[in-house]
């Protein structure tokens, strides 16, 4: 079996074994290695091993193994892209993109510090805080971005000190296993391993009395579940939970500039990103153009196997959100007016048309639902101070777009807005030095930056009186 397991430094091939299919031909085209609980045991106790000794290194020195690592993933860039799109589905040119942010991610991390802090120092006292790290950490990740996902997490788990037991989605392991067999040779074994489940052993890593850390991405019902099973042993976690971003456009918008972004920004990855814009809210005076606008760029797309050349879009990721997804697309047809796509495409694989929907209220369920999909609702609305309170009145609070040639005016909406980020006249811009985490049940705690690397560690004070 070509994709296998790392565990203890070692590529070993699974208890099991689990089918992997490509979205664009809903064909098994891999198998790959499956852990059963035994194989869950070893990987958190060879991690638990590796931990002193890793910790106890610098963090140049540790630092220096992740730009290693990002030297061979860089070296093997093509193989990893055309995987993912395999795996996932999305067209190459993105998949590229997802390989190369990885890399950059990696050489961002490297150039962090958690330095000690002298928070009071006089003849008597000195009292200093440090950062260290918690231990095991489990990472639990989705499908719809499965390296750059893994990456975002693994890189500030392992500069910290921390060790590594990742998990992917059981729909798109490849690409952790094969950052797994390029890790093989340049971190020390246990440092980092890799299992793959079928949606079987999550709860058992988040539960697990040797893991400190569950660091997840997923949706908001598991991480439900995560933070039950990790309150067991008083767990760190961090979430990074589902969205259904509002995208807000001021009547002062010129429609050709904004409307190719709003849609770019609804339609990011086939609509399967955390942070997409899920619910587009729209002065009722501009409606008609911005919907027909809306309408005229989901017919033009072009929708295909994502290793085609030219294509926009591909399939919906996997057979499960495919099937949820027809159940939206009937949602939107019983409340809604569709004015682009509206249906499956007739093909193999696991294609839904571009669709935008309009006349449809917020309590459909296509618009208050996370629906994480190629569909785009358009809402009117007369006055800003309503439309923010329907922006806000969701259970989800991730991120938020606001559109305008009025900044001042942008930002007292933005302002107003319930999110962990809301941009302005932009969508996802998201440097690896800022954080990025959910308000509400979007999520707790954040990524990126250095509060996103201080979520690896425990802040520790050593309080000394100098004289005894
Ligand atoms: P999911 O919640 O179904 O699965 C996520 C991961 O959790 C998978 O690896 C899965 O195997 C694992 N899992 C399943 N049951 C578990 C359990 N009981 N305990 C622990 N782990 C368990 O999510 P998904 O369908 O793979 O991904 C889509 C969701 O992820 C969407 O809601 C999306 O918004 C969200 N997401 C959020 C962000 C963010 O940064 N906020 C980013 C990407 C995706």
């Amino acid at each position: 079996m070509k994709f296998k397991l790392l565990i203890g430094g070692n590529l070993v091939r699974g208890a099991r074994s689990l089918d992997v299919i490509n979205p664009a031909t809903g064909q098994v085209f891999e198998q790959c290695a499956r852990a059963d609980m035994q194989q869950l045991e070893d990987a958190v106790s060879t991690a638990h091993f590796a931990f002193p000794t890793w910790s106890r290194r610098t963090t140049d020195e540790r630092a220096s193994f992740l730009l290693k690592l990002a030297d061979a993933l860089e070296a093997r860039q093509d193989e990893m892209a055309t995987l993912i799109t395999l795996e996932q589905g999305k067209p190459l040119s993105d998949a590229v993109w997802e390989v190369a942010g990885s890399v950059a991610c990696l050489r961002y991390t490297a150039t962090l510090d958690l330095p000690l802090r002298t928070l009071r120092t006089s003849e008597n006292e000195r009292i200093v805080e440090q950062r260290v790290p918690h231990g095991v950490v489990a990472t639990i990740t989705p499908w719809n971005v499965p390296l750059i996902l893994l990456v975002m997490k693994l890189a500030p788990a392992l500069l910290a000190g921390n060790t590594v037991v990742s998990k992917p989605a059981p729909t798109t392991p490849l690409s952790t296993l094969l950052l797994g067999e390029i890790a093989v040779d340049i971190l020390p074994a246990g440092v980092f391993n890799t299992i793959v489940d079928d949606n079987d052993l999550g709860s058992a890593l988040s539960a697990h009395p040797d893991i400190a850390m569950v660091s997840f991405t997923g949706s908001t019902a598991t991480g439900r579940k995560v933070m039950a099973t990790a309150a067991g042993t008083i767990k760190r976690v961090t979430l990074e939970l589902g969205g259904n971003d509002p995208a807000i456009l001021l009547e002062d918008i010129d429609i050709d500039e904004v409307i190719p972004k709003v849609f770019a920004a609804a339609m990011i990855n086939n609509g399967q990103v955390c942070l997409a814009a899920k619910r587009i809210y729209v002065p009722a005076s501009i409606y008609e153009p911005v919907c027909a606008a809306l309408a005229k760029l989901a017919e033009n797309a072009v929708v295909g196997n994502g290793l085609e050349k030219g294509v926009h879009f591909g399939p919906i990721q996997n057979a499960q959100q495919f099937e949820k997804l027809k159940t939206y697309l009937r949602n939107a047809h019983d409340y809604g007016v569709v004015i682009a796509g509206g249906n499956v495409i007739d093909r193999p694989g696991y294609f839904i048309q571009p669709t935008v929907v309009r006349d449809i209220e917020d309590d459909a369920a296509v618009v208050h639902e996370e629906q994480f999909g190629p569909i785009i609702p358009v809402l009117s609305y007369d006055a800003l101070e309503t439309v923010i309170e329907r922006a806000n009145n969701s259970e989800f609070g991730l991120g938020a777009t606001v559109w305008s040639t009025n900044i001042d005016k942008a930002y007292d909406v933005a302002c107003q807005l319930t999110a962990g980020t809301v941009w302005v006249n932009q969508h996802l811009a998201m440097p690896f030095d800022i954080p990025v985490g959910g308000a509400k049940q979007s999520g707790l705690g954040v990524q990126q930056g250095i509060k996103g690397l201080e979520e690896f560690t425990q802040l520790k004070i050593i309080n000394m009186k100098l004289q005894a």
